[in-house]
């Protein structure tokens, strides 16, 4: 979301005030932070690195916090780093071109209604294009400052997204990533009196593009993960076969604190009908360990999820209490020693798993979609399963999807050769 805010704002910039990017700090006109405040490092960051980029930057340089910190903290921000010149939320990137005018500004409104913008083009990559369906979160998860930074869910009109994808496709993407908070909620609810539909039909409207290659997605919520959607995902061909079910814990008991809206059961159930109907499908997953009141026997029920369902990517953190998060008020706060343990043990247990796991790879053919040039002589792209490979090549390869023979394999990416 954050790359694709960011992407925004440099449109606008570019398109309506001439701006163009450098990589130079000490050149730059105008240094922006995008932050995120999902966790409390990039938070701790934030302040260190405003120091210093105000002593790197020119004479008569702005300085401007954008993202979701920007709306956490706003004018707090510029009351610790008063050379900052403006902030503006996640739910405001939008008024870029506004606030750059007004010195001090602080733009933070998460009631903001951004669904019905028309943003100019700017796209980091020229082979993929990110393009928001929703904005902002209705859920509540206990642990989460989301909601508080983002604020409610819109979906964004079916017919802007089409025409955002048209554009994509016309201008080269052959991929498009479709993005929100939790996508497979999309069409609950719009703020004009447009037509409703779900997230299933706005992948098969989405698919029927011509030129389009390739859909991905994220993030769907297990909640959200009914049989209509699971079948469109596995039969339509153009989208990509690689889903990210987020768990947080494998622990019933666990979820109902967190609110996530499911059991362990229906998450096991839910990977279970994706692997039965989905043929090499890559699932990806988040875990939380040492969530308030989470005890041993907790604790061992996320380790045997994360066995039973056999992920192919995991992203773990150890709990992080957040301000404006019920969660943050809980009892049962698990000890420094133990969330640290029990990190260790997951994390170790799933790269075991995937050690064994990505032997199953070697001597497959993987159609891969190059969109890297690295400096070692090798081109880098991804598989329809989300598999990163690499080959010898040139730029020729560059935006082509053809076949590879996988000849090496490695515990988070490939090596091969085109066949
Ligand atoms: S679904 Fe839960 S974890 Fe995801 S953004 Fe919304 S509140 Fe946060």
């Amino acid at each position: 979301m954050n790359v694709r805010d960011s992407e925004r704002m440099i449109a606008e910039l570019s398109q309506k005030e001439e701006y163009s990017l450098t990589d130079e700090v000490e050149c730059a006109d105008l240094i922006l932070i995008n932050t995120c405040s999902v966790r409390e490092k990039p938070v701790h960051k934030l302040f260190s690195e405003l120091g210093a980029l105000n002593i790197k930057k020119k004479d008569g340089a702005k300085i401007g916090v954008c993202g979701c910190t920007a709306s956490h903290l706003g004018e707090q921000i510029i009351k610790r780093a008063p050379y900052v010149n403006f902030v503006l939320g996640a739910r405001n990137v939008s008024k870029i071109t506004e606030v750059l005018h007004r010195d001090r500004a602080v733009e933070v409104d998460v009631d903001y209604d951004e669904s019905q913008f028309a943003f100019s083009e700017f796209r980091s990559s020229p082979y993929k294009a990110f393009i928001n369906i929703s904005i902002g979160c209705d859920k509540q998860c206990t642990f989460c400052i989301v909601p508080k930074t983002r604020g409610e869910e819109i979906s964004i009109p079916a017919d802007l997204i089409l025409l955002e994808v048209k554009k994509a496709v016309d201008s080269g993407a052959k991929e498009i990533f479709l993005l929100g908070q939790n996508v497979n909620n999309y069409g609950r609810r719009f703020t004009s009196n447009k037509e409703s539909i779900n997230f299933t039909e706005l992948l098969r409207r989405v698919s029927s593009i011509d030129g389009l290659k390739r859909i991905r997605f994220t993030s769907p919520h297990p909640f959200h993960m009914d049989d209509e959607f699971i079948e469109e995902f596995a039969s339509n061909d153009k989208i990509c076969k690689s889903i990210h079910v987020p768990l947080q814990s494998g622990s019933t008991k666990i979820l109902r604190a967190m609110k996530r809206g499911y059991t362990k059961e229906w998450f096991l159930d839910r990977i279970d009908k994706i692997r039965s109907t989905v043929k090499d499908v890559s699932i990806s997953t988040d875990v939380i360990v040492a969530f308030p009141g989470e005890s041993d026997d907790d604790f061992e029920q996320t380790l045997e999820v994360v066995r039973d369902a056999s992920f192919e990517q995991m992203f773990s953190f150890k709990y992080s209490p957040r301000p404006l998060t019920e969660a943050a008020n809980f009892s049962g706060v698990v000890d420094e020693a133990v969330a640290k343990e029990r990190l260790k043990r997951v994390q170790e247990m799933h790269d075991e798993m995937l050690d064994k796991k990505s032997k199953a790879h070697l001597n497959r053919v993987y159609s891969v979609y190059f969109e890297e040039l690295r400096s070692d002589g090798f081109v880098a792209g991804r598989s329809d399963n989300n598999l990163l490979v690499k080959v010898k090549g040139s730029e020729n390869l560059l935006g082509e999807i053809v076949d590879v023979l996988i000849t090496k394999v490695a515990r988070l990416s490939c090596e091969g050769r085109v066949v």
